[in-house]
């Protein structure tokens, strides 16, 4: 008998845990409990962390989770460094769904960067105009170059003062072409900083820079432990010996 454990929070996750309720598998679906959550899933969900390595291990043997997909974002490292520990202190099989990263096509004016220190170090010592495209905690490191006029957007409204000022825009995407360049033309934005997340809902900010001719400072993903990683539910379905009726 299966029982899963979805670690999730992104979209891939929530168009895995639609086929795995649709195939009647027994699972559970788990968020960081960082952001609301987006939304209510066809499975049993559980919200915020297990409490490190030894809490998710105390966690898959309690309830008898017998197989962890790893549909974390691409940049939820700490998690997926979990994951990986867990189930091999545990022998629970483990397996990423994981985008693609966006790569590069003619046009783009990318400074490509390996994270967010260096990130800041990239942008211009003139003030400019600057759209940071990446999580609200990670944005303090920005508050060492304040002469830039910084816009944000969050997924939920912040809670706590920001570590410098910043006109902040509240939106979950998907995000569409137009939007953003409107978004970018009416604020002036000269330079983006973004993260290579991958996939479609985000990546409307990256075709708008370069139909916009702006340059983007783009953070690489962090670096993971070996493990077996997959782009499609479909492929996780077959991982879990079924076979996926919508695909993605
Ligand atoms: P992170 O830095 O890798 O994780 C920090 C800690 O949060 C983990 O050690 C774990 O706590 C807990 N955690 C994270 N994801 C969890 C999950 N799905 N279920 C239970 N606990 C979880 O992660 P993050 O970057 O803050 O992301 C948190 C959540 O937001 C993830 O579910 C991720 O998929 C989603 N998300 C992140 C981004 C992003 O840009 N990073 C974007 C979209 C969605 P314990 O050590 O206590 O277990």
């Amino acid at each position: 008998m299966i029982r899963a454990l979805i670690l999730g929070g992104t979209a891939d996750a929530s168009l895995l845990a639609a086929e795995i309720a649709r195939a009647g598998i027994d699972a559970v679906y788990s968020y960081g409990g960082r952001t609301r959550p987006p939304a209510d899933q066809p499975l049993p969900t559980r919200i915020g962390g297990f409490g490190g390595v030894s809490g998710l291990a105390d966690y898959i043997r309690r309830e008898g989770i017998t197989h962890v997909i790893d549909a974390t974002h691409p940049f939820a490292a700490e998690m997926s460094r979990h994951a990986v520990e867990a189930c091999a202190d545990t022998n629970a099989p483990l397996i990423a769904l994981e985008r693609a990263p966006w790569t590069r096509v003619s046009g783009d004016n990318w400074i490509e960067v390996a994270d967010v220190n260096a990130a800041v170090a990239a942008l211009p010592e003139v003030p400019t105009n600057v759209f940071l495209a990446i999580g609200r905690q990670h944005i303090a490191p920005f508050a060492a170059k304040p002469q830039h006029a910084y816009t944000l957007r969050f997924v939920d409204p912040p809670e706590a003062s920001l570590p410098f000022a910043a006109d902040v825009i509240v939106s979950r995407g998907p995000f569409t072409l137009d939007g953003e360049l409107e978004m970018l033309h009416t604020r002036g934005i000269a330079w983006i900083v973004a993260r290579n997340s991958g996939g479609d809902g985000a990546r409307a900010k990256i075709d708008a820079a370069r139909m916009l001719g702006l340059p983007v400072i783009m953070i690489s993903r962090p670096e993971l432990p070996e493990r077996q990683r997959v782009e499609s539910v479909t492929d996780v379905m077959q991982w879990l010996g079924h076979s996926a009726r919508l695909g993605a």
